[in-house]
């Protein structure tokens, strides 16, 4: 038999632990988010090798001229707009890149 008090504390305990185990469970699902999407975006830079052109990167067969800061900082396509004939504007970064 056990009595009241030894099974209050002990509830208490348990309630405790599982506090302590569901937050570190959440720690870890992050982490394993931020792994997968690390993971993501290497496979995404191997597979697609872009080439120079006009002072920035296309992709593939597109003449798409895409932003090379944005690429090889965050891995994203951010296209480039014709702002001259000698300046392209890229609008993620806010910055003219000379077609070179
Ligand atoms: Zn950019």
């Amino acid at each position: 038999m056990i009595e009241n008090a030894d099974l209050r504390s002990q509830i208490a305990v348990l309630k405790k632990e599982l506090l302590e185990s569901n937050k570190e469970r959440e720690i870890l699902r992050k982490e394993n988010i931020k792994l997968k999407s690390k993971e993501e975006l290497k496979k995404v830079l191997s597979t697609e090798t872009p080439k120079t052109k006009w002072g920035g990167y296309t992709f593939g067969k597109s003449e798409q001229i895409h932003c090379i800061k944005c690429w090889e900082s965050k891995g994203v396509k951010t296209p480039l707009t014709c702002k001259s004939s000698s300046i392209s504007y890229c609008p993620l970064c806010e910055k003219d890149i000379p077609r070179g």
